[in-house]
């Protein structure tokens, strides 16, 4: 296992070395850690025209003239040749909760891991010095016992504050939420020790289940964070504003058929209650317009349980089949994605938002064509269309981390098989032309095809040299 140890106090910081005692029998530590103080640095990262110089102070030990998000970009980007399993932030001299979290360099530089899929926390003392960073460390390593045995959903890194006080008087850890600051975070008044004007002194709201009010009580705070900043209860709301509508769909709108309001009905009574429950998959589906993939005649269809004709004797699956399948692929977002049926392009949109690239093969030029000029006019542009025969998998020689088809197969295309990367994942309906069954194929890193079924189902044929005639 390998970890990266960063901060925002600087290379000197001795949170370093009660770390390394706490941790060294878990792998390979790494320290890249800013030369100096970036306290209050945020997420901020260097110019990129002048990279930050890296010094190396010993075996696994660096100092980088940059930020705390720098060191992570830089240990990722051009140091190791793995990236690592897990980066830790901290130990933080000064507490990181409620909105301080925003200026932290801290949290910073745990968010840069996170959004680079890499699973990451970060950690800081609330009290003020001398700082017990061993009662912290000791705590951290306690963690991570059940941290690498479990999984969190995608993007969520953990903020954890412990009170500044020996390990034997901390009282458990709980998982709170983000406080709020009740007052500025910035106080006009003279600061002797600074010699400044500002005194960062803010006070915050201490409501139960909040982190401030956990470590006020003289518990460690766990609080998960994401860097999606998005505010989804107001989708809904700005869904709903006549000006972010395509205008030919107002008088839909109007009549609620084709609103946010539908996709969140369509999201919570036909994918939450029949037990899909990947967090992104729900999120794009709420977000992506559904009725826009349908003709106009159908939209006020769109967001039933439903398959939806989509002409040339093809359809639409339903919200569910789409969800499920794609719940399925079990994706992180840095994916390059083989579909085979474009079709309307719905399923292509929803995979467009939760991979890297996506590479889609439609049989019908009528369709594959509409389906391209429709997702360039969505803006949606990390999609490569391909029109012939997919069953014999993408024309060029080469892999895929996931290939999904939405069309029905006799047998599972061997062509496609062999276009699966290691520790790939293949989903396709398999079965006869009235029925078949959802069936997952997972590579294992040793080659084998470990081959599941998930549930019945029902799909027009897949029309090819490796399906139906
Ligand atoms: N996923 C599509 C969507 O979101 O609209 C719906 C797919 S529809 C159920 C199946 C599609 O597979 C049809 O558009 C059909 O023309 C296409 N198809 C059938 N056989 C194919 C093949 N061998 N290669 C590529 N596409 C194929």
């Amino acid at each position: 296992m390998l970890i990266l140890l960063t901060n925002d106090d600087g290379i000197e910081s001795p949170s370093f070395r009660d770390l390394s005692h706490h941790l060294s029998g878990l792998g390979r530590l790494v320290i890249v850690a800013p030369d100096r103080n970036q306290s209050g640095k945020s997420h901020a990262v260097s110019d990129f025209h002048n990279p930050p110089r890296l010094h190396e102070l010993g075996p696994d030990w660096y100092a980088l003239e940059g930020t705390p998000s720098d060191c992570v970009h830089f240990a990722v980007n051009r140091l190791l040749d793995n990236a690592p399993d897990l980066v830790i932030s901290g130990i933080n001299m000064g507490s990181n909760l409620s909105e301080d979290v925003t200026y932290s360099g801290t949290v910073g530089a745990a968010m840069e891991a996170a959004i680079r899929g890499i699973p990451s926390i970060a950690v800081s003392l609330v009290g003020q010095p001398p700082w017990q960073f061993d009662a912290a460390a000791k705590y951290t390593r306690i963690l991570l016992n059940d941290w690498l045995s479990r999984i969190l959903p995608d993007g969520t890194f953990l903020n954890i504050n412990v009170p500044n006080i020996s390990f034997d008087r901390l009282k458990p850890p709980l998982i709170t939420r983000q406080g709020r600051q009740i007052t500025p975070p910035f106080q006009r008044s003279y600061d002797k020790r600074t010699k400044g004007f500002w005194k960062a002194n803010s006070r915050n709201s201490s409501a139960v289940m909040e982190d401030h009010h956990a470590v006020q009580k003289g518990h460690i705070s766990v609080t998960p964070l994401m860097a999606d900043f998005t505010q989804t209860s107001a989708l809904t709301a700005l869904g709903n504003w006549p000006n972010f509508q395509d205008k030919k769909d107002t008088k839909l709108r109007e009549r609620g058929l084709t609103s946010a309001r539908s996709r969140s009905r369509m999201v919570s009574e036909q994918l939450i209650k029949r037990g899909i429950s990947n967090q992104r998959v729900l999120k794009v589906m709420q977000e992506i317009p559904r009725h826009q993939f349908v003709d106009e005649a159908l939209a006020s269809r769109a967001y039933s349980d439903a398959t939806l004709p989509i002409g040339e004797g093809q359809t639409l699956s339903q919200p569910y089949t789409v969800a499920r399948m794609t719940e399925a692929l079990e994706l992180n977002g840095r994916e390059t994605i083989l579909e085979i049926g474009t079709g309307s392009a719905y399923q292509t949109a929803v995979l467009s938002e939760l991979c890297h690239t996506v590479y889609t093969i439609e049989r019908l030029p009528l369709l594959g064509k509409t389906a391209r000029r429709r997702l360039e006019m969505m803006g949606i542009s990390n999609v490569k269309f391909f029109i012939g025969d997919g069953s014999q998998g993408w024309p060029e020689q080469r892999t895929f981390d996931r290939i999904l088809v939405t069309a029905g197969a006799p047998i599972v295309p061997e062509k496609l098989t062999a276009q699966l990367a290691p520790n790939g994942i293949l989903v396709v309906p398999e079965g006869d032309k009235q029925s078949q069954y959802i069936m997952r194929l997972t590579r294992t890193a040793a080659q084998e095809l470990i081959k599941e079924r998930l549930e019945a189902c029902r799909f027009v044929p897949l029309i090819g040299k490796d399906g139906w005639e």
